[in-house]
């Protein structure tokens, strides 16, 4: 077990238990490592050649190249760049000594549309953060405690969590565990249904003197419970 992830991932379920605003957990550990591996990315390893060899080849995502503007590194964006763009010159040649040249080009263009290096490295160490959540649960009664107040876990986050505990845990605790997980959704899911109902309703004009409880953020609220919060906003 991942031991380095026990204390990131404390600390963002006792976030979301302080700031329920702060939604899901792994949202907010998700946040995190985007931040880190940006500052990395344009920071002092930008020049590291292990690095490079990994950014030149996977190139990112439209939301992370646009999170690196934000950051007004130009010259480093430049050289990664620069680097980059000879790889997707062999890419767009058909990267075969041998073969069909045109064919072997669709396939790498398209693994290149699926890569981002960024979102790779995320999703490595948010799984080991998953991973370490279900772990503390089975292990560390004071995690369970915190784990239980969390107001909820997005869609996407909450799948890749049970679907590991599904794998990983005895048959018993499972049960348990699915419980508790799926008791957190279903009442938030709830909230969350009454609250997009009374917003649609505030624009009936029977509705004007109502108030708008807590409502006017509904949608907002929807959106980020069903594909999650990865820029926080
Ligand atoms: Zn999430
Ligand atoms: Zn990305």
């Amino acid at each position: 077990m991942e031991q380095i992830y026990t204390i990131p991932v404390n600390e963002a379920f006792d976030l979301v238990l302080e700031k329920k605003e702060c939604g899901c957990p792994f949202c907010v550990l998700y946040r995190r490592l985007q931040e880190d591996e940006l500052d990395i990315i344009l920071g002092a390893s930008m020049m590291e050649p292990d690095i490079r060899i990994k950014t030149n080849e996977q190139g990112f995502c439209h939301t992370h190249y646009g999170m690196m503007l934000g950051r007004k590194r130009m010259l480093g964006i430049g050289l990664i760049l620069e680097s980059h763009l000879d790889e997707v010159r062999r890419k767009l040649d058909g990267p075969v000594v041998l073969g069909n040249k045109r064919a072997a080009a669709i396939s790498a263009l398209g693994e290149l549309e699926r890569d981002c290096y960024v979102c790779g490295r995320i999703s490595r160490n948010l799984n080991a953060m998953i991973s370490t959540a279900v772990y503390l649960w089975e292990s560390d009664p004071d995690f369970r405690k915190k784990f239980e107040g969390a107001p909820y876990f997005c869609l996407p986050h909450y799948r890749a969590m049970i679907d590991y505990a599904s794998k990983k845990m005895p048959k018993r605790i499972y049960a348990d565990f699915y419980d508790v997980s799926h008791g957190i959704e279903e009442r938030y899911l709830g909230e969350l249904r009454g609250d997009v109902s009374w917003f649609c309703k505030k624009f009936d004009y029977r509705y004007d003197e109502e108030p708008w409880y807590n409502s006017k953020d509904s949608v907002q609220r929807t959106i980020k419970f069903l594909s999650g919060d990865p820029k926080g906003e």
